[in-house]
């Protein structure tokens, strides 16, 4: 790492990130060092070692003791140690934010609205910690039925590196709170500030030995091994809808639960009825958020005729004079793509996209001082695309924007529905039973009308089709963390 390398509380961050630490007893990994790098600069940020396949029976096993232990029944517990995290998030904010924008690449302002949101979620779901039970049903004379919630057993999460913290919390936290014990699968892009989160987690007096356990390497050595494992009860998996359909099968050998969140392509429809000032807002949001790598991404804007020239000018104007740099400087809105490989992905369909349509801005690589060491490409903006283009069909997972016109509400709403995926969509209109109608007719899990990109802990997100199977957040996602069991008296205990 050369001289003037970023920081870390003063230190260089590979010394200080250098792991397993003593602090970080619950990662098991005896494998070879890899590293993970700054998207912005090439340099090193964390250097760590992998896990082996025997470091994957180990953790299982020690979660599978652990889920034994006794912590299922201590809710107070379960809290208070949820809770702790929290503030420990809160109090580290500044460090961790640091450390997520190094090595993922977002700026530094959506760390911190990671970071905080992470922590604020924690505490919803720490408090929800108390509140895991069933009910019970008077089932005619003198009969009663008493339906438990009880946790899975181990729970295997495993996570891609777009928002690390939040899907990691959106998964783990949930699944702890209903009294599971856990194996932590981070992505490889990503591995350093997940272990350092979970180390905070890990401090928190109280948390029984093997309740919290982690393992870091490839998805394809280490994921299948953690999927394949006879000892994991269920799988949360965040990741790509090809992945999860390939975690699902391999968990179908052992009869595991899945939780599956996976891609998107979410279409994000503009009627000339709207504030379209709020509208142009809303469509670079949807789509410029962590450099297009989200899930949510509104990647399809679909305009009505009559506004469609205008917006398009506006965005490509508005595309075109975005700051694309280094995530740790303030002044940047778009950071780096989060690897080569993502760049390289990303500038693939952006020369499909040359031949077959109309580049109205960006899609070039930036290059000269300071972006030649880092991932950086100009957010880009597509019209007149052909019908099937897979610009319009794939995901992408980067800065590229495809805009589509419609003549009427029939065309809309299928033009929205013209995809595989159904994770999440917009609508923009002031009218409020065409809102209804339209809301009601996209297939997706979330619908966002005159907004986007607002979330709530309180409320269930997940996809139609090939978005997902099951939901996350809310009660929704702390139960799908349980297994119910009906115990049932008869008082009369007459069989036939
Ligand atoms: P990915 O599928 O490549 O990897 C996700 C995780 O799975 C990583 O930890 C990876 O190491 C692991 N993995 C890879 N192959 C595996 C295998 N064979 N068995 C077990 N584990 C394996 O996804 P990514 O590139 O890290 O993330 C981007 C994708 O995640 C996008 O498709 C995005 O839409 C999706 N995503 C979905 C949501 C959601 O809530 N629906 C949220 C964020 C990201």
């Amino acid at each position: 790492m050369g001289a003037g390398a970023p920081t870390i509380a003063g230190r260089t961050a590979w010394q200080i990130l250098r792991l397993p630490t003593a602090e970080q007893m619950f990662v098991h990994a005896r494998g070879d060092v890899f590293e993970s790098t700054d998207p912005a600069t090439g340099e090193m940020v964390a250097e760590l070692q992998a896990s082996t396949t025997a470091d994957v029976d180990e953790a299982v096993g020690a979660a599978a003791a652990a889920s034994a232990s006794g912590w299922a029944s201590q809710s107070e517990l379960r809290a208070r140690v949820l809770y702790g995290f929290a503030q420990a998030l809160r109090a580290d904010a500044d460090r961790l934010a640091e450390l997520l924008t190094r090595e993922q690449g977002k700026t530094i302002h959506e760390a911190h609205i990671e970071i905080y949101g992470s922590a604020k979620m924690t505490e919803y779901y720490a408090g929800l910690a108390r509140v895991v039970y069933g009910r019970s049903a008077v089932l005619g004379d003198e009969v009663t039925g008493v339906l438990l919630r009880e946790p899975v057993g181990v729970v295997a999460v495993i996570t891609p590196w777009n928002w690390p913290l939040t899907l990691l919390v959106r998964s783990l936290v949930p699944a702890l709170a209903a009294g599971n014990a856990t194996v932590v699968k981070p992505a490889s892009i990503t591995p350093a500030i997940t272990v350092e989160a979970l180390a905070l987690l890990a401090s928190q007096p109280g948390l029984p030995e093997g309740v919290l356990t982690c393992v870091l390497g490839s998805g394809g050595t280490i994921g299948e091994a953690l999927v394949g494992h006879d000892g994991v009860d269920m799988i949360a998996f965040t990741g790509e809808t090809d992945t999860g359909i390939r975690v699902m099968k391999r968990a179908a050998d052992g009869l595991r639960k899945v939780a599956l969140e996976l891609g998107g392509k979410a279409p994000n429809v503009v009627f000339a009825d709207a504030n379209l000032d709020k509208a142009l807002a809303g469509a670079e949001n949807a789509i410029f958020t962590t450099c297009g790598q989200i899930c949510t991404a509104g990647s399809r804007l679909i305009v009505e005729e009559s506004v469609h020239d205008e917006l398009l000018e506006r965005l490509a104007a508005n595309a075109a004079g975005l700051r694309v740099g280094d995530g740790l400087d303030p002044s940047s809105q778009l950071g780096p793509l989060a690897s080569a490989t993502q760049r390289d992905k990303v500038l693939e369909y952006v020369e499909r996209g040359k031949a077959e349509a109309t580049l109205v801005a960006g899609g070039a690589v930036l290059e000269g001082d300071p972006y030649d060491a880092g991932n950086f490409v100009s957010p880009a903006v597509f019209a007149d695309l052909p019908a099937g283009s897979s610009l319009l069909r794939d995901e992408i997972f980067g800065p590229v924007l495809t805009v589509q016109r419609f003549a009427d509400e029939a065309e809309a709403v299928a033009l929205a529905n013209d995809t595989e995926y159904g994770l999440a969509a917009g609508l923009w209109t002031q009218n409020l039973d065409r809102a209804w109608r339209v809301g009601r007719a996209i297939r997706a899990g979330t619908i966002w009308i005159n907004t986007y990109h607002h979330f709530y802990d309180e409320v269930e997100v997940g996809g139609y089709k090939r978005s997902g199977i099951g939901r996350q957040q809310g009660l929704e996602g702390l139960y799908e963390f349980t297994e119910t069991k009906h115990l049932n008296f008869d008082g009369k205990a007459t069989l036939w």
